[in-house]
């Protein structure tokens, strides 16, 4: 077996995925890798070892997570994963690879690029439609504005934590029956499992179209628990928005899907009955949509399996929505897609959703029942996509483990 590929692959990180991470040796600081099978490769030292790679992409690699590279832009990616493919399926650079490489049980990963800015959408109609039914049961469950744009917001970028960070349980304003707020920890902690993407390139003056976003400033997704403080979330949203009740922790996966793996997972959206303006018309160069199937899992069991492919809105139509306005896109932008839920009970993205709102507990595998996280309770996402040829793109993990609350530093009386 003379090719890395051949030596190393495994099901889900093959030479069609190669996702990048940051890690650590033990006892040797972070660098820039790209993962095979269960081998995190060094790509400074592979580029060191196996010529090829171009000068200005080697000086984009030398550096501990890929900001220089998002920074470096589309033509590096390109270049980076053209080396790539073809020293990991070439004959007899087998041992250059392992020697550039350590096991990835044996590394320790950090956050794989630094976020500029972070936008969270609103892009799956099947979760604002369940969110519409239960907080506004008069009217249409859809407002009068989500098939004509992006809804989204701003959020904090420095709150987006790498998969495996614990964290504690968020206190704030919780609404109360009588009228006034009472403080204290979440009683309504839960989850929203989304697709992360991560930008790249520059754009100082905004207005990057549709094939724009996709050619030149997508570089690659990840896996994204937005987790969210539903009752904080309830009291404080009016009338701007979400903040606190989101803002206390978003985590990532930690290898980095290029979009350019993703080409045999791309799929028509959904039918869209309703015309958008052409700065959102993704009909040319697509089709946009990604058939990436998430699956949630809690202390171990599967409860749902929320389908990306679902999404009404399509990557390159959020870059043009967000840029449109003139407001530029910097490397390292990240944009969450909003919760994926599927039609179906199983492919809801939230607990708000799967228990309704709290009156329908979920029942799991081991026969206890919840509605919304408690302490000690650990949720993961894990992802794939179709590869070429039959091949599977694995996306990893996206996992942390709710802690108590820290002690309340103060608190107001409830209701009056
Ligand atoms: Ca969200």
């Amino acid at each position: 077996m003379n090719t890395a590929a051949e030596r190393f692959a495994s099901p889900g990180f093959g030479p069609e995925n190669l996702p990048y991470g940051s890690f650590s040796p033990k006892g040797a600081g972070p660098r820039l890798g790209v993962r095979l099978g269960g081998r995190a490769i060094d790509l400074q030292a592979l580029s060191t070892a196996v010529e090829g790679l171009d000068g200005e992409t080697r000086l984009a690699i030398d550096t501990p997570n890929l900001d220089a590279l998002l920074t470096a832009g589309h033509q590096s990616w390109a270049s980076l994963r053209r080396w790539l493919v073809d020293v990991v399926t070439r004959e007899g650079l087998g041992d250059e690879v392992e020697a550039a490489s350590f096991p990835v049980e044996q590394v320790e990963m950090h956050m794989p690029f630094t976020v500029a800015d972070y936008v969270d959408y609103y892009a799956s109609e099947h979760h604002a439609s369940n969110i519409g039914k239960m907080f506004r049961p008069d009217q249409a469950p859809l407002l009068p504005n989500w098939k004509h744009l992006p809804v989204g917001y701003h959020g904090r970028a420095g709150t987006v934590i790498p998969s495996g960070r614990n964290f504690p349980r968020p206190k704030g304003l919780r609404p109360e029956p009588g009228g006034n707020p009472s403080f204290g920890p979440s009683r309504r902690l839960d989850i929203e499992a989304e697709i992360g993407f991560v930008l790249g390139g520059s754009a100082p003056a905004g207005e990057v179209g549709v094939a724009q976003a996709a050619a030149e400033h997508i570089f690659g997704a990840v896996l994204f628990n937005d987790w969210s403080a539903r009752d904080i979330q309830n009291y404080e949203y009016v009338p701007l928005g979400p903040y606190l009740g989101k803002s206390f922790a978003s985590s990532i996966s930690l290898w980095v899907v290029p979009f350019e793996a993703l080409g045999a997972a791309r799929v028509d959206p959904p039918v869209r009955d309703v015309a958008v303006a052409g700065y959102l018309d993704d009909s040319a160069g697509g089709p946009w949509g990604l058939d990436i199937t998430m699956e949630v899992i809690v202390d171990g069991q599967s409860i749902s399996h929320p389908p990306v492919r679902t999404l009404y809105w399509t990557a390159p139509q959020m870059v043009a929505h967000m840029t449109v306005n003139g407001a530029g896109l910097r490397p390292g932008d990240f944009f969450g897609s909003g919760t994926v839920s599927g039609p179906e009970k199983n492919q809801r993205g939230s607990f708000m959703e799967l228990s309704w709102g709290g009156k329908e507990p979920v029942l799991l595998a081991d026969g206890k029942q919840m509605t919304f996280l408690g302490d000690g309770q650990t949720v993961t996402l894990r992802g794939t996509a179709p590869g070429p040829d039959g091949t599977i793109i694995d996306f990893g993990e996206c996992t942390a483990t709710i802690l108590p609350a820290t002690p309340a530093a103060d608190s107001v009386p409830a209701g009056p």
